[in-house]
């Protein structure tokens, strides 16, 4: 693609190093944008941009930064697909890339994309999905790159320098998602409760419930 000024959604700072590197590289003109309302609690939200400005105050890139953190409206949107990651995670993809395309159309960008196309634990596919059809919604590209082959090298170039890196994805869910799987040997959320279903109901040991779709950090690993 020849060079254009784009609009890349940052859900955290670890996250913003390989995809920024590849698109300065690429010539575009790149502004950063943070909206995130998924990112709980606000102490994290507001930790995770901090982190995010330093960087790019350091490498010379603009942050445009949506405070408003509506957490009722992120709340009521994923919560009817909370204990099912396959189906409440696209929801979470559709707010955020949603309000950046729309941003992006506003303000003349030639394209957007997202930080989130980098990370191993995320649903890559429903990524890629849900910004072509955003991007398609507002009258925008939809700059699709399969940045994951950095992942690695963004994590050791994120270390090097220091940079705060967090245990869970940013939801509420995904905070309790990570300790229970630690405390019930790797099973899933939704099965933990499909199981304590079938204790109070009689049918059996459970587990039906498991989302295969469900990706995420042990703790101590960034999330994205
Ligand atoms: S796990 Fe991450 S992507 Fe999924 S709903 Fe929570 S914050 Fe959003």
């Amino acid at each position: 693609m020849t060079p254009v000024r784009l609009l890349l959604h940052t859900c955290c700072g670890p996250c913003t190093i390989f995809p920024l590197h590849v698109l300065r590289q690429e010539g575009h003109a790149v502004t950063a944008c943070y909206f995130n309302p998924n990112i709980h609690p606000y102490r994290e939200w507001e930790r995770r941009l901090h982190t995010l400005a330093d960087y790019l105050a350091r490498v010379g890139v603009d942050l445009d930064v949506d405070d408003s953190y509506d957490l009722k409206a992120y709340l009521e949107a994923v919560l009817p697909h909370a204990h099912l990651p396959s189906r409440r995670c696209p929801v979470c993809y559709r707010i955020r890339l949603d309000e950046v395309a729309r941003r992006a159309a506003a303000s003349g960008y030639d394209a957007f994309t997202t930080t989130l196309l980098v990370s191993p634990y995320q649903d890559h596919e429903a990524v890629a999905r849900v910004g072509r059809e955003a991007g398609e919604a507002r009258g925008i590209l939809f700059y699709y790159r399969d940045f994951r082959p950095g992942w690695k090298e963004a994590v050791r170039v994120s270390r090097e320098l220091g940079m705060y890196r967090q245990g869970y994805c940013g939801c509420v869910f995904s905070e309790r998602e990570r300790y229970w799987r630690a405390r019930t040997g790797g099973r899933e959320f939704g099965a933990g409760r499909a199981h304590a279903d079938s204790f109070r109901n009689g049918t059996g040991s459970g587990g039906a419930g498991a989302d295969p779709g469900d990706a995420h950090p042990a703790p101590g690993e960034a999330a994205g």
